[in-house]
């Protein structure tokens, strides 16, 4: 254990931290009622953060400790401190929502046997695939069951949609420590928001330590599943380096992601162009831009991301936006972690508990934002107050970003509500729009010609190098494979109605003993708990139905028919009623919502709160499933 560090050094460390998270890990440690009287960090005054950072220096000086991760305290005590670290009163669906938020526990919700382990009939396998975030939870959760598996990925290595996308400054927009596994915590990031190969990294070594890669068989492309009514399992064909194989499996789950297709527009004229168009999903390694001339496409997250760094390095870059964002700034993105913060991650007994539980928790308010509120809009409100209210906010952002450029800002504005589509966070893109070799273009595409992009307006914009960030089809769930279950249907026909659906996101009748992670309609829209441990329950639940079949001695878990039906009118009936489907929101020009099946039906996200969607994926309903 190495020397405490001087005052000077410790109070830093402090004032750099999150001021709440330092609130309740002292009071932890302490039971100090000071600490409990004192509001928010937002909301405290002077005195009142002198006192909570005078208390932590103090306290640390005589008691930090390498012994920085906790085991849970009792329930009251647990209650208490996450009430306190927001100050509000949970209720039972929400404590239980957030509990594992703090990940004092290595492996909450994941399922164990109910007791002893039964015998695994002789040749039984799961098979899971993909080998990003979600894959690998699946892994770890067979891990600890003790139930055969295999991963098979189609990439040469795990990390799925981390290691496909390689773009300039590629990075998590939500900050790192909630993008961790309860399982593997305070992993040493170097910035606050990692960069592509460090969540690469992440997921490589837990695929290592949890022995998910010695069972994982890379470089192998699932081409088709079917269906063997006789013998309730799946007989897949694998494509490998080696030819195609045929494997069986008892049980499959997907776990192949949202971002699999990219979104390859054919813009007329594209075989036209002589330069280079990139999809940032395939951008080829070493890629150097100095000197070149970029067209951007597209100002989603992907778009926004990556235009500072290409533009500190290309001679001119236009970027076309066809719809203006609403684009947040991020305290720390970008910034290193500071060596003081990484000392109290060290040093300080609980503060990576509640700095993660404190970055996340923020989250839970955001369903607020999606509910109309027809009074504030009868007296001339857009939306609902906190909506508007943060409306106003990022407004004022783009007027301080571009200086006030009325020309500029006059195309940035959006004219629907925010949190209407998935929230982008800017990486310096308003500044980058400022700098001289960058120029925004509203005017429309009208085609590629040789040696550029023309507009409807006649202009050509000379360039050789054109990144598509059109985004991804993600109305494409498991494709291009083949799924063939019990009545001889090819998934994608199944859903050719209106678009993927699923029973919580996970199930899909006719097609037994087969679960998809992160599946259509998974992701909550808002008040989530961070997505590894969405993945973790997504996980957790299907090892439940897998664990009961087998407890059972039965050999089929399938979700009803009707229990699908009546679970999917529910979820559209949920989601009329929010922001995306309404005029406000904007429901032509957002990827959740697939407009191209005559009602417009959110596709992507769960429209639940995101604590009750926890309770549904964390508490069985039996009369729901048929297990045979
Ligand atoms: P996206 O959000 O779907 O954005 C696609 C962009 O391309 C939009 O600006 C869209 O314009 C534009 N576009 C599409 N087709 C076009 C056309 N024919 N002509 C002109 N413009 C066109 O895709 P994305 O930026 O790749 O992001 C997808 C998702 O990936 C994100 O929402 C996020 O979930 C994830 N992501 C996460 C991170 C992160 O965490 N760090 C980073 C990147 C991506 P319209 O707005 O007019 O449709």
């Amino acid at each position: 254990m190495g020397a405490t560090p001087d005052t000077g050094f410790i109070r830093r460390a402090i004032e750099l931290a999150d001021l709440n998270a330092v609130r309740v890990a002292l009071y932890q440690q302490t039971k100090d009622p000071e600490l409990k009287e004192l509001p928010m960090a937002l909301a405290m005054d002077e005195d009142q953060k002198e006192l909570l950072v005078s208390k932590a220096v103090a306290w640390l000086e005589h008691n930090a400790t390498p012994d920085v991760l906790l085991d849970e305290p009792p329930e009251d005590e647990l209650r208490e401190l996450c009430n306190l670290a927001t100050k509000e009163e949970m209720d039972d669906l929400d404590f239980n929502a957030r509990r594992e938020l703090p990940a004092f526990n290595d492996f909450p919700w994941f399922t164990r046997w109910s007791g002893e382990k039964p015998e695994i009939p002789e040749g039984f396998r799961a098979v899971v695939i993909g080998s990003g975030f979600s894959g690998i939870a699946m892994g770890v959760q067979l891990e600890l069951l003790g139930i055969p598996y295999t991963v098979i990925e189609r990439r040469p290595e795990p990390g799925g949609t981390w290691t496909i996308n390689r773009y300039p400054d590629i990075r998590v927009d939500t900050i790192s420590i909630t993008y961790e596994y309860n399982f593997e915590k305070n992993y040493p990031w170097s910035e606050y928001f990692g960069k592509g190969p460090e969540v690469r990294g992440y997921l490589d070594h837990i695929a290592t330590k949890y022995g998910v890669k010695a069972n994982t068989r890379y470089s192998h492309d699932l081409k088709s599943a079917t269906w063997d009514d006789e013998r309730d399992l799946w007989v897949l064909v694998v494509d490998t380096p080696e030819g195609a194989v045929e494997m069986e499996a008892n049980v499959i789950v997907n776990a192949v992601g949202k971002f699999a297709n990219p979104n390859v527009v054919e813009f007329p004229g594209r075989e036209n162009f002589d330069g280079t168009i990139i999809h940032p999903s395939r951008w080829p390694e070493g890629y150097d831009l100095k000197g070149k001339r970029v067209a951007i496409i597209g100002n989603g997250s992907t778009g926004v991301q990556m235009l500072k760094p290409i533009a500190e390095d290309a001679e001119q870059v236009f970027v076309f936006q066809r719809t203006p964002q609403w684009i947040s700034p991020r305290p720390k993105y970008g910034d290193p972690i500071e060596p003081e913060v990484r000392w109290l991650l060290d040093n300080f007994p609980g503060f990576w508990h509640w700095w993660r539980y404190m970055a996340i928790a923020a989250l839970f308010q955001t369903h607020k934002m999606l509910i109309p509120d027809p009074e504030w809009k009868g007296e001339g409100g857009h939306f609902n107050q906190m909506n508007d209210a943060l409306r106003d906010t990022l407004t004022a952002y783009i007027h301080d970003q571009v200086d006030g450029d009325q020309e500029l800002i006059d195309k940035l504005m959006p004219d629907y509500a925010p949190f209407s589509r998935r929230p982008v966070v800017d990486n310096g893109w308003y500044k980058a729009l400022t700098r001289d070799n960058v120029e925004l273009v509203t005017d429309p595409i009208s085609e590629f010609v040789s040696s550029g992009i023309e507009t409807e307006d006649g202009t050509l914009y000379q360039v050789d190098t054109i990144v598509t960030a059109t985004g991804f089809q993600v109305a494409k769930y498991l494709w291009p494979a083949k799924y063939v279950g019990d009545n001889g249907v090819n998934v994608h026909d199944f859903w050719s109605k209106d678009g993927p659906r699923a029973y919580l996101g996970m199930m899909v009748p006719h097609y037994p003993n087969m679960f998809m992670l992160y599946g259509p309609n998974s992701q909550p829209l808002s008040g989530g708990t961070g997505l590894p441990a969405w993945y973790v329950v997504w996980a957790s639940y299907a090892a439940q139905l897998v664990v009961r079949m087998l407890e059972d001695g039965k050999s089929r878990v399938d979700v009803k028919e009707e229990a699908y039906e009546r679970y999917n009118e529910a979820l559209d009936k949920e989601a009329a009623q929010l922001l995306l489907l309404q005029d406000e929101g904007a429901p032509d020009k957002n990827y959740y919502v697939n407009t191209d099946v005559g009602q417009p039906r959110l596709q992507t996200s769960a429209p639940w709160y995101g604590p009750e969607f926890h309770r549904m994926c964390t508490e069985v309903d039996w009369d729901d499933i048929d297990v045979s």
